[in-house]
């Protein structure tokens, strides 16, 4: 079955700038902004500029260019934020909701990027 993308979710309005957000990274392809409800000292959402639903869906259907840019995207503002090794940091976690088991709230993919504190183990409950 196709993948249906609804345009009137949270980020696709972000992207449109209908409603408020402050980008810490933005290249061709990719923002990241804070998560409006953050889980550890740093969590921030990295999402593709264009119109996929969930993981799954960009990998069958963004260009290579789009899927380089975004994943070198993520490495970056790791980097930036200081939580990549390579930055010094202590490491971080990145956690995508792909559709209704993983309770994948906003319909636009993207990824978790949750740091700067341990983020204790990974439990499925
Ligand atoms: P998920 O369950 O993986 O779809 O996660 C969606 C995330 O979007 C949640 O962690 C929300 O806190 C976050 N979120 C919802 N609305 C906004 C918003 N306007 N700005 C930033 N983050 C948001």
């Amino acid at each position: 079955m196709p993948y249906a993308y609804d345009d009137q979710n949270i980020f696709a309005k972000i992207l449109r700038g209908e409603i408020p957000s402050t980008p810490v990274f933005e290249s061709e392809h990719t923002v990241a902004f804070p998560d409006i409800s953050p889980q550890k000292k740093t969590h921030i959402l990295v999402i593709p500029k264009g119109p996929y639903r969930c993981y799954d869906h960009f990998v069958q259907a963004a260009t290579a260019e789009e899927q380089l840019d975004f994943f070198k995207s993520v490495a970056k503002v790791a980097e930036q934020l200081g939580v990549s090794e390579s930055a010094g940091g202590e490491g971080f976690r990145l956690i995508t909701n792909s559709g209704a088991h993983s309770l994948q709230e906003v319909p636009h993919f993207h990824v978790h990027l949750l740091g700067g504190e341990p983020v204790g183990p990974l439990t499925c409950k």
